[in-house]
């Protein structure tokens, strides 16, 4: 089975709560089992106003194929109360998926590697903090994009 990462950020509502319950759903989805799951971090909103985020990232092992996970974690966010308002909007949930095992994908609904994850601290920190060496297919080692985020403001604020 795949290895599977998803990011996952909010910061409105009980935004802390929300990640920590997305966490608890992820674990129960069908055919899947969580493998890690980082601490959680507080970061800057970016291109966009509202609270900080509260974002983290966990690696699935699923039998779930990528276009199927997707739908089940739209729903998730449903389940959350996730509105898209405009883009980059304040949510209460954000669930993407970064990786699909070394597969890229590229059809309508679906781009894996998440194509901007490379640009987000938000993503790279919890990422490598359960991934040290991970690689990002087309695009080299994760760690060696962490110099070009280091401006952006993030921290941990609690340590899995
Ligand atoms: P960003 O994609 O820059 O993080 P966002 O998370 O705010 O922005 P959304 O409104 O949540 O964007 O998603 C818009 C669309 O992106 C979704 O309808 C989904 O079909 C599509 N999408 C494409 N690739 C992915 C992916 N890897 N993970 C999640 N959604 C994706
Ligand atoms: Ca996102
Ligand atoms: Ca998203």
């Amino acid at each position: 089975m795949p290895a599977v990462y998803i990011g996952i950020g909010a910061n409105l509502g009980a935004a802390q709560d929300s990640v920590q319950q997305a966490i608890a759903r992820l674990c129960a989805l069908p055919q899947t089992q969580m493998q890690a799951s980082s601490g959680l971090y507080s970061s800057a909103p970016i291109d966009a106003g509202g609270d900080d985020y509260i974002n983290a990232v966990v690696c699935l092992e699923t039998a779930l194929g990528a276009e199927d996970l997707l739908r089940h974690l739209q729903a998730i966010e449903l389940a959350f109360g996730r509105e898209r308002p405009y883009r980059n909007a304040p949510r209460t949930l954000d669930l993407d998926l970064l990786l699909y095992g070394d597969e890229q994908i590229a059809t309508t609904a679906l781009t894996v590697p998440h194509p901007r994850m490379t640009e987000r601290a938000f993503v790279l920190l919890p990422l490598l903090q359960i991934a040290p060496d991970i690689h990002i297919p087309g695009r080299g080692a994760a760690q060696a994009w962490m110099a070009s985020v280091a401006a952006q403001r993030i921290q941990i604020i609690s340590i899995n």
